[in-house]
C-alpha cells in the first residue's frame, strides 16, 4: 500500500473511536466516517507499519445500519461519531466495546461474562436521542472573514467547526450563544485565539438544569474582567431560566477550558437540579452527569448494586457533588465521599444540608491520598461499600490497593472508559474479589463513549 493509492473495500468492525476498519490485501485501513457495512471508496492518506488510514471518498454501497444524520456538520465536528448508524447499532456498538474490554483487557471469560444489555435511551420517532445533554461548552474564535464565530471542535483538532444548534443541547444554547456573539461584535470584544495566546473570550460554558429550567452561563476569559459586562448580563438574565450568569479566568497557555477563579456577575453562583427525589447545586468548576434522563437510570443501578440495608458504611469516591453518595445515604448508615475539586466538596455538603441528610460527610483531596491516609489513622472502621467513578484514567494503584486492604464486601465501579475499568477490575479480582454485575448505560447517544456500572464482591461473602 502507498498514500493516495485508490482501494475498495468492505467495512467489517469499527474501531472505539467509530472509524470503520477495512482491509485492503491483508492491510488494515481506519477510515473515518465509514461504517461496519459499507462497500466504500477511498483514498490512502497515511501509512504506517501495519495500518493506515484512508478518506472515505464513495459510498459504493451503503450499510444496512446507515441513517441519514440529522445534523448538517455531523462528519466534521468532533461531538458525534456515530449519528449516522441506527441507534440501536450504535447500542450493539457499545456493548461490543464493553464485552471486547473485559475479555481483553480483563481476562474475563466471554462466556460467562454476567453483563446485562445496554439500558440505552428511550426516544420517539419525532424526536430521536436527541437534545440530551444539559452542558456545552463552545470556543470562540474567528471564521476566515474575521467574524466571530462559536462551535465545537473538529475531530482531533482545535479548529472550530461553526455549530449554529447543537441537536444534543438544549434549543436554548444557540439564544444565548447569539447574545454573547453579537454582544462581543458590538462592543469589539475579541475571542481567543489559541496559537497567539491572544484575544479575550475563550469558551462559554452553558448548563441547564433538566427538572427546573434554571441556565447557567460561565465565560471563561483570558483575563481579570469583562469589558461592559453590566450589557452583557442585563441582556443574558432576560432569557427565561437565566440563574447564574459569571466568568471564569483563566490566562494560561493550557488545552484545560476552566481556570480556578470564578467572579459571579449577575445571579446565584450555582444552578439547582434534581435527580430523583434529590435536589442538587452545581456550581460552573462541579462536575455533573451530562445527560439527566440516563443519570437516574445509572445512579439507581449503582444503588441496586451496593444492596444497602441501612446498617452500612459507604464511601463514595470519586463524589463530584455528592450526587451517588446522597442517593446512597438514603439506605446506609454513613457515607464518606471524596473528591479533588473544592467547589464540588462545597456543592456536596449544601446539597447534604439541603436535603436534610446528616449522615454523609465529604472530604477534598485525591481519593489515592484521602482513603489510605484514612485507613492508616482509623485501622479499627471498615467499610461495607466502596464506590468508585473515576474519571477516564481510571484508578491510580495506591487506592486499588487500600481499597484490597480494607477489603469491602461490595465494590460498585462506575466507568466512563470501559478500557481502564477492565485494569481496574483485573487487579481487584486477583486479590479476593469476583465479577458479579456489569451494566452499560448509553449516557452519550451518537458520541462513542459508554457508561458502566459493575458490581464485584468480595469470594467470602
Ligand atoms: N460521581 C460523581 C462524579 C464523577 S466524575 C457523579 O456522578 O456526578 C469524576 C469526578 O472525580 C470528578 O468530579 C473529578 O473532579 C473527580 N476527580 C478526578 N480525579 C480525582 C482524584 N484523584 N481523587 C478524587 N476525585 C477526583
Amino acid at each position: 500500500m502507498e498514500k493516495n493509492q485508490l482501494f475498495e473495500t468492505v467495512i467489517e468492525d469499527m474501531n472505539e473511536e467509530g472509524e470503520g476498519i477495512g482491509r485492503v490485501n491483508g492491510y488494515t485501513l481506519f477510515v473515518k466516517d465509514a461504517l461496519i457495512g459499507d462497500k466504500i471508496r477511498g483514498k490512502v492518506i497515511k501509512i504506517k507499519k501495519s495500518y493506515g488510514y484512508g478518506k472515505l471518498l464513495q459510498i459504493l454501497e451503503p450499510s444496512p445500519f446507515r441513517t441519514e444524520p440529522l445534523c448538517p456538520v455531523a462528519s466534521p465536528c468532533g461531538g458525534c461519531q456515530l449519528q449516522a448508524m441506527s441507534y440501536e447499532r450504535q447500542l450493539q456498538f457499545k456493548e461490543n466495546k464493553v464485552r471486547s474490554h473485559l475479555v481483553r483487557i480483563g481476562g474475563f471469560e466471554k462466556e460467562t461474562l454476567p453483563m446485562k444489555p445496554i439500558i440505552g435511551m428511550e426516544y420517539t420517532e419525532e424526536r430521536g436521542p436527541f437534545r440530551y445533554r444539559n452542558k456545552g461548552q463552545f470556543p470562540f474564535g474567528r471564521g476566515r472573514d474575521g467574524q466571530i464565530i462559536y462551535g465545537f471542535y473538529a475531530g482531533r483538532t482545535h479548529s472550530i467547526i461553526q455549530t449554529e444548534d447543537c441537536f444534543l443541547g438544549s434549543p436554548v444554547n444557540r439564544r444565548v450563544l447569539e447574545t454573547i456573539r453579537l454582544f462581543m461584535e458590538e462592543y469589539r470584544i475579541s475571542p481567543y485565539d489559541e496559537t497567539a495566546h491572544q484575544g479575550l473570550v475563550r469558551h462559554v460554558l452553558i448548563r441547564i438544569g433538566y427538572h427546573t429550567g434554571q441556565i447557567m452561563v460561565c465565560l471563561v476569559i483570558n483575563g481579570s474582567q469583562l469589558p461592559y459586562s453590566s450589557v452583557l448580563t442585563e441582556r443574558l438574565m432576560e432569557i427565561k431560566g437565566m440563574t447564574s450568569v459569571s466568568i471564569n479566568l483563566n490566562c494560561r497557555k493550557t488545552n484545560v477550558i476552566l481556570g480556578e477563579r470564578i467572579e459571579v456577575l449577575a445571579g446565584l453562583p450555582y444552578i439547582t437540579d434534581k435527580i430523583g427525589s434529590l435536589t442538587y447545586r452545581i456550581s460552573p468548576q462541579s462536575f455533573y452527569q451530562v445527560n439527566p434522563v440516563q443519570t437516574e437510570k445509572l445512579y439507581e443501578k449503582a444503588l441496586e448494586f451496593a444492596g444497602l440495608t441501612g446498617q452500612e458504611t459507604v464511601w463514595d469516591l470519586y463524589c463530584g457533588i455528592g450526587t451517588i453518595s446522597l442517593f446512597l445515604a438514603q439506605r446506609a448508615r454513613q457515607v464518606y465521599g471524596v473528591e479533588i475539586v473544592p467547589a464540588a466538596i462545597k456543592n456536596a455538603k449544601e446539597n447534604a444540608a439541603l436535603n436534610q441528610i446528616q449522615n454523609a460527610e465529604f472530604f477534598v483531596g485525591k481519593a489515592e491520598e484521602v482513603l489510605p491516609a484514612w485507613h492508616r489513622d482509623h485501622p479499627e472502621e471498615t467499610a461495607d461499600v466502596i464506590v468508585v467513578d473515576p474519571p477516564r484514567k481510571g484508578c491510580d494503584e495506591a487506592l486499588l490497593h487500600t481499597m484490597a486492604q480494607m477489603a469491602p464486601k461490595k465494590i460498585v465501579y462506575v466507568s466512563c472508559n470501559s478500557a481502564t475499568l477492565a485494569r481496574d477490575l483485573k487487579a481487584l479480582c486477583s486479590v479476593g474479589y469476583c465479577l458479579e454485575q456489569v451494566q452499560p448505560v448509553d449516557m452519550f447517544p451518537m458520541g462513542v463513549h459508554v457508561e458502566t456500572v459493575v458490581l464485584i464482591q468480595r469470594k467470602d461473602t
